[in-house]
């Protein structure tokens, strides 16, 4: 399947560029600059404090950081790795703005990750350096060199004013620009390792919708156009937060940040700052479908809703219809691995698909194979989604074998989901055939949770599967077999795996079982306790 969309075309590989460089480019254009002066326009706003950092401090600030972080640090160089362990701030967009330009790859962790994660994630990137907070810099391993985001020697870096050119300090397009954080396929989390070229190609084709929407908006609404305004309730360090905020630069709009997500400030936000927009994962539309509260405020702006991450379900889409009759609900589908959305609803008509993820993106080609055979399947049957493109990663940081088992040596992405394509070119998920459980649109790998419990000294085997849950997409469900004479309780399972990992891994539901279902050759029949999960209510803690 090719993309049904008109192909966009690419600055010529063989340019040496950088997303920031085109980022600015696209900002400064006569297009993005037409419905007013950029310098007054607010890039951010922080939903906590109303605080707001317009574009022309932005700049400053990131003009400023790089030139500081090239005298300061000059053995910082092109194709080092920054680490960076943060919640959402100003000084985060500022800081990767800084590093890309620079040449220097950014790799951001959850700031919920455990000591143990974090350790595992450096040893993947082997970053030069580190930029956390001060709360959060003892996670880090004690060899990092380490700079506090929190510290007046920071904020100085930020406010020197010493310009430095944003121009390509030598960076190619083929560059690596990120590191971000996925188990892939299989349990062990690895480093994707995201090019310049990949997230030029995103942004390019962002920006072609925007002015295609932008023309449409003119014709229907006589030439009136507002910049508009978006929630970022995303985190910043997942593909789809960091995505938004060079997508919000690029287009010179304006983005409220939220570092907390809060559903009742969230409705505060949209009504105070005339939101427009809201990228989210498919739990806050729930939240929207389902609450009496939302009443409560005046959420005649959103024109937009964008799920992705994880499923959104037929009922929840049509029920947010329902409720906000005047904003699309779009979904859209997409892996760390291929920059994000691999396809995605444009139009309202699209929308009106429920259920499925919306079209493949410009520039992108498909297909579905058959899982055993590995052969191309026609339109409406089922099988293992390929994806190919100039927004398919690099590879896995350091880990071939991963790499060479996820992209084949055609270039194209096996991407783990169990999908099909109708003869309209709408993609559905189906299910997923990678042991990948999805919390709250966060990745829990099942095997690093199995991997756990089987070190529990009253444990003899154990395996963990997700679990349908409304609020959460899934929540992950141990299978435990207890060792000959122990007595060892759910509370006391899901105690000891709580303590070492991040929140969002929690083991929220457990079952005695006395074995795990095995193949002949020992993998875990994970289908098998699935449908034992969802068949026998007794389970149920
Ligand atoms: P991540 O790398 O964290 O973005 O996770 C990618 C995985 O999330 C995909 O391979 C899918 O399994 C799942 N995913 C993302 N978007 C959707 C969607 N719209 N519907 C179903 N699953 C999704």
């Amino acid at each position: 399947y090719h993309s049904l969309r008109p192909a966009v075309p690419l600055p010529p590989l063989s340019r040496p560029l950088s997303i920031v460089s085109y980022t600015l480019s696209l900002l400064q254009s006569p297009t993005t600059t037409t419905s007013g002066s950029l310098s007054s326009t607010d890039f951010l706003i922080d939903a906590a404090t109303g605080r707001r950092l317009t574009y022309s401090t932005f700049l400053q600030q990131v003009s400023s950081l790089s030139s500081s972080l090239k005298s300061l640090h000059p053995s910082l160089s092109k194709n080092d790795v920054a680490f960076v362990l943060s919640p959402s701030s100003f000084q985060i967009p500022v800081l990767y703005f800084s590093l890309l330009s620079l040449g220097i790859t950014v790799s951001p962790s959850n700031p919920l990750s455990s000591v143990t994660e974090l350790t595992h994630q450096v040893q993947l990137s082997k970053p030069s350096i580190a930029f956390t907070t001060s709360a959060m810099a003892p996670k880090l391993p004690p060899n990092l060199p380490v700079i506090l985001l929190d510290s007046p020697q920071f904020l100085s870096m930020l406010e020197s004013r010493v310009s430095s050119s944003t121009e390509d300090n030598g960076v190619n397009q083929w560059d690596s620009a990120a590191i971000l954080y996925s188990s892939g396929t299989t349990g062990k989390v690895k480093g994707v390792v995201i090019t310049h070229r990949n997230l030029i190609a995103v942004i390019a084709g962002m920006y072609k919708n925007k002015l295609l929407n932008d023309e449409k908006t003119k014709e229907e609404e006589n030439g009136v156009y507002a910049h508009p305004v978006s929630l970022l309730t995303l985190p910043l360090f997942h593909v789809f937060g960091f995505l938004m905020l060079i997508r919000t630069a690029s287009m010179g709009e304006t983005a409220v940040l939220m570092e907390k997500f809060d559903f009742v400030k969230m409705l505060e936000v949209v009504e105070k700052y005339k939101v427009a927009y809201i990228p989210v994962a498919p739990p806050l539309v729930v939240a929207m479908a389902k609450s009496d509260f939302v009443a409560k405020y005046d959420l005649s702006s959103m024109q937009k809703v964008e799920s992705g991450g994880a499923p959104l379900g037929r009922e929840v889409s049509e029920r947010f219809s329902s409720k906000f009759p005047n904003a699309d609900i779009f979904q859209g589908y997409g892996l760390t691995e291929s920059t994000g959305a691999a396809a995605r609803m444009r139009a309202p008509e699209e929308a009106k698909i429920y259920g499925s993820a919306g079209r493949l993106v410009q520039n992108i080609e498909a297909k579905i194979v058959d899982p055993e055979t590995g052969e191309s399947l026609p339109p409406g049957q089922r099988g293992e989604l390929w994806l190919r493109g100039p927004i398919i990663m690099k590879g896995y940081a350091g880990d071939d074998a991963a790499t060479a088992a996820t992209l084949d040596s055609e270039g194209w992405l096996k991407t783990g989901d169990l999908c099909y394509i109708d003869s309209d070119g709408f993609l559905f998920i189906v299910d997923r055939l990678k042991e990948l459980i999805k919390y709250k649109g966060y990745q829990v790998p099942p095997a690093e949770l199995e991997h756990l419990l089987q070190s529990m000294p009253q444990i003899a085997d154990a395996a963990v599967i997700p679990y349908p849950d409304e609020e959460a997409g899934q929540i992950p469900m141990a299978y435990v077999v207890r060792k000959p004479g122990s007595v060892i309780s759910a509370t006391e399972v899901m105690d000891f795996i709580a303590k070492q990992v991040a929140p969002y891994k929690k083991i929220r539901r457990v079952a005695f079982v006395n074995s795990i279902p095995k193949s002949p050759t020992g993998k875990i029949l994970r289908r098998e306790l699935v449908n034992h999960a969802l068949s026998s209510p007794s389970s149920k803690l």
